[in-house]
């Protein structure tokens, strides 16, 4: 236990919340697949960042999570890879029911980023991921939706504007990431916010990154998150 403090203190990391899973050292402290690992290791990561050590481990634990830790800190893969993993571990994939992974973002680009990410990953396991933000037609995101996927890579508002067109349904949604959410707060995304998480399923298991910690941001995690482990990087908060 000592170990873990000293451990999670040269991390720069603290943690609170019940029961936290010890921090990983190497990526292949995760028990991963070879798919998996090999496309880490194509993507050049050697080792796991600070908040990846510890969200990797709780996220695949299946603990909701706040995570808050600055931009360039690796955030995406903490929360991609368990996503992976998650939708390998459901038992039917069956086609046209909606997506098991939705992530919002605040702009399209960022949006965009994590869509790529998030493909190099998913992709040698066939897992299809759509993006739904700006930038293609509404009608041929509406026709990829309807093809069906697996992952959502979404803005609030155009994730809204496709389930009012009945696009996509929510009902197997069972992992959700809200990323920057102090971002989507600042550009006005509450409602839409609010509106996405009161259409997915209670039993879903929920991931929120920030890069602060404001009261707003704060009182959305009380009411969404349950049993959280709350995970901070460095001196940001
Ligand atoms: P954040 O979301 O915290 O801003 P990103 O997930 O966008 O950070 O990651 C920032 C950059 O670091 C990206 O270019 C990403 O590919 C890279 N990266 C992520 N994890 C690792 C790692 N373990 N080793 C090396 N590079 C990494
Ligand atoms: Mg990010």
């Amino acid at each position: 236990q000592e170990d873990v403090l000293t451990y999670r203190q040269s991390l720069a990391i603290k943690v609170s919340g019940f029961d936290v899973p010890r921090p990983i050292r190497q990526f292949e402290d995760l028990g991963f697949d070879s798919v998996l690992m090999g496309a880490i290791s194509k993507q050049g990561y050697e080792k796991p960042t600070p908040i990846q050590c510890q969200a990797l481990p709780t996220a695949l634990s299946g603990r909701d999570i706040i995570g808050i830790a600055k931009t360039g800190s690796g955030k995406t893969a903490a929360f991609v890879f368990p996503m992976i993993v998650h939708i390998l571990d459901q038992e039917e994939l069956d086609k046209g029911e909606g997506p098991i992974g939705v992530v919002c973002a605040p702009t399209r680009e960022l949006a965009q980023q994590i869509y790529l990410e998030t493909k190099k990953f998913a992709k040698p396991y066939g897992i299809r991921v759509s993006g739904v933000f700006g930038g293609m037609s509404k009608f041929e995101q509406f026709k990829e939706l309807k093809a069906g996927c697996e992952v959502v890579i979404a803005t609030p508002g155009r994730l809204i504007d496709m389930i009012k067109m009945k696009a996509l349904k929510m009902c197997k949604t069972t992992y959700l990431v809200l990323d920057e959410a102090d971002s989507m707060f600042d550009l006005g995304f509450e409602p839409q916010v609010r509106s996405i998480v009161g259409q997915i399923r209670p039993d879903r298991q929920t991931l929120l990154f920030s890069a602060t910690m404001k009261k707003k941001v704060e009182k959305l995690a009380r009411e969404i998150l349950s049993d959280p482990v709350r995970i901070t990087v460095g001196e940001v908060g």
